[in-house]
């Protein structure tokens, strides 16, 4: 019989993938199996209604003979007859892979066989010859196909004993940049049927080397067995109620490499638009490089019991990273899962739907285990904070209920919810103060007048903090507001009126402590907020002075600089002293810098020129000694 070729369009698809040496060709392993596994469905469906079927024993075997580079799958499925071996491996541009192709040809460095999936044509990756002999169910007669690297392909007439199919891969010879000798090993077959097909409903068989013990003393052998190498049932496909939690853990443990157990343990069962089940945690621990480029996120995702992909971050929005676990859906079956994955609609329901519950599970440990939710805070905060101010606060409603912080009231957390419902009856805004730490913010001069008010002030210690703020400008309908930041309205009328005669009064002073200071502030005044503190450093409403900390921090050169304004308390004795100095015509420009570098330092800003602060303190002292 005459060699056959492929379909034009096939043929060069299995080009680009016999030669594509970007792809993780591991999966044929995987592939072929989820075929072998189908054509046991096959028959055990039709054994259903066809008494005449046998489907007992139903099981696939792997053999590996590396003498000969023969990496042979068979199964005691189906089967295919002389017409179905021409039609289905004889074309591929069939159901979703022509779809695929064309996404293929576009760049074919991706590694997106590795990632969908070609069926039988991935074992072309790995092997020059290929022979399939197969026996239809139900028929006396075998036949056998064979093409040689991908070059056409032959049909003839051959045995096979039973009903089924089996499948021998010529392994190709290793070269300097692809092992392929490795498929030949038994631990790596057994660790790959692991990874991506234990859930397979039918035993896999293989021939395993053991070593036993002959009963006497240090007396060994090496005998070959027969072991079923898949552990066949999903835990996810389980009961819940029938899963102890100790399950759970040794399975997130075990699939997700941490040393410490999930915090929290999602498993759960979805049923009408998308059906799917899914195990997922929540780890207690960011991993080292969590927040890092080198942090995979995504979750599994199964079809069917059948692992398609790892890391698919299309499953689950990016704020919640974190959560670690699997998916396994009935609806994408591998063979639509040709299409592209991201492009599918039916992912974009599964994500909708798993956010969904992430966040869900999450309000529901916030509100009733508040130390766990606390703990999982710390953690991966900094993630929910930066995921209500990405995208420009395009998620601020899904996540900001989720967000602590600490504050004045007791040194705890709180969330905003908690900090809006116990604001006094004139308080407008909710006020936060930035610093380094907590203990640094109570220290700081500006939150004097707010604190003798009663308000409760939210620390924000994290770069994210004030840029969150900014983006979500509100929240319940109160506007954030920062301590040192602007006018904060603060004063009863009567210090009002006071401020505004004083300001007037020492109108002269005021301009020229500012002159003094040499562009370095816009404005320097009396100030609102003072209450036993000389000074203080605030900046205007725009950027303010921690933003600009922090953007310089990121080394964004050519940033605006924050509109830095220097205020005195005019309580204060150093005031007095200040207004009696420039009265008598003294030169106040020492003084001047000497304020504003405190202010600095206070602020948590370096001083421009240590040597000379030190010089000018230093004359200070001796003038006071005198
Ligand atoms: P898919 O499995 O996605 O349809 P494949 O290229 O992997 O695509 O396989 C093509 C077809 O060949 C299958 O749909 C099936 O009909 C047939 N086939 C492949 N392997 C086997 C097998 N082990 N037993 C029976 N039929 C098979």
């Amino acid at each position: 019989m005459a060699k056959k070729q492929f379909k034009t369009e096939s043929r060069r698809l299995l080009d680009l993938m016999a030669n594509s040496i970007y792809t993780n060709t591991d999966i044929f392993v995987r592939e072929l199996i989820s075929n072998a596994s189908d054509a046991l469905d096959k028959k055990y469906y039709r054994s259903l209604t066809d008494t005449s079927i046998n489907a007992e024993g139903l099981r696939i075997r792997i053999e590996l003979d590396k003498k000969n580079r023969l990496f042979t799958i068979s199964d005691n499925g189906i089967g295919m007859d002389e017409k179905e071996l021409e039609q289905d491996l004889g074309t591929i541009a069939r159901s979703g892979s022509f779809d695929f192709k064309q996404e293929l040809e576009k760049d074919d460095k991706v590694d997106i066989i590795g990632q969908f999936g070609v069926g039988f044509y991935s074992s072309f990756m790995v092997a020059d010859r290929i022979e399939v002999t197969s026996r239809k169910c139900g028929s006396e007669e075998a036949y056998r196909w064979v093409s040689v690297n991908a070059d056409g392909y032959e049909i003839k007439k051959a045995e096979r004993d039973v009903e089924g199919t089996t499948i021998v891969l010529h392994l190709k010879e290793d070269t300097k940049e692809k092992k392929y000798s490795p498929y030949l090993e038994s631990d790596m077959i057994q660790s790959l049927v692991r990874k991506y097909s234990d859930y397979i409903r039918y035993p896999i068989v293989m021939d395993v080397e053991v070593t036993r013990s002959t009963g006497e003393e240090g007396k060994t052998v090496k005998e070959i067995e027969t072991r079923t190498v898949n552990s066949m049932t999903p835990l996810w496909k389980k009961a819940a109620k029938e899963i102890k939690q100790e399950d759970y853990d040794q399975f997130y443990e075990e699939n997700f490499y941490d040393y410490a157990k999930p915090l929290k343990t999602l498993h759960y069962k979805v049923e009408g638009n998308t059906s799917y089940t899914a195990l997922l945690f929540i780890p207690e621990k960011a991993p080292y490089n969590y927040y890092t480029t080198d942090y995979k996120a995504g979750l599994k995702l199964y079809s069917r019991g059948v692992f398609i992909k790892d890391e698919a971050s299309e499953l689950i929005s990016d704020y919640f990273r974190f959560v670690r676990g699997l998916i396994d859906s009935d609806d994408l079956n591998l063979n639509i899962s040709r299409e592209i994955l991201q492009q599918d609609h039916q992912m974009q329901l599964l994500k909708r739907s798993i956010d969904k519950k992430v966040k869900n599970a999450l309000e529901k440990m916030l509100e009733k285990e508040r130390d766990k939710y606390e703990a999982f805070f710390d953690s991966f905060g900094t993630q929910l904070k930066y995921g209500a101010y990405e995208d420009y606060g395009a998620n601020k409603d899904t996540l900001i209920d989720l967000i602590l912080f600490r504050s004045t009231y007791e040194d705890k957390y709180v969330t905003l919810k908690e900090y809006v419902s116990r604001m006094k009856e004139d308080q407008k805004d909710i006020y936060y103060a930035c610093g380094e730490s907590a203990e640094k913010i109570k220290a700081m001069p500006q939150l004097e007048k707010i604190l003798e008010k009663g308000y409760e002030v939210l620390y924000f210690t994290e770069n994210v903090d004030e840029f969150m703020a900014t983006v979500l400008m509100n929240y319940d309908g109160k506007n954030f507001r920062s301590v040192n930041k602007g006018d904060l309205d603060l004063e009863s009328e009567e210090e009002k009126k006071e401020i505004a005669e004083e300001s007037i009064d020492a109108k002269d002073l005021l301009t020229s402590l500012k002159e003094a200071l040499n562009g370095e502030v816009s404005e320097v005044r009396i100030s609102g907020r003072l209450k036993t503190h000389p000074v203080c450093l605030v900046s205007d409403d725009g950027l303010s002075l921690n933003m600009e900390k922090v953007l310089s921090e990121m080394n964004q050169g050519g940033m605006p600089k924050a509109n830095r304004i220097l205020e005195l308390n005019k309580d204060h004795p150093l005031f007095a002293s200040l207004k009696e100095a420039h009265e008598k015509g003294e030169d106040l420009s020492d003084y001047a810098k000497l304020l504003y570098d405190q202010a600095l330092l206070i602020a948590g800003f370096p001083i421009e020129d240590p040597l000379e602060y030190s010089r000018r303190l230093s004359e200070i002292m001796i003038k006071a000694m005198h």
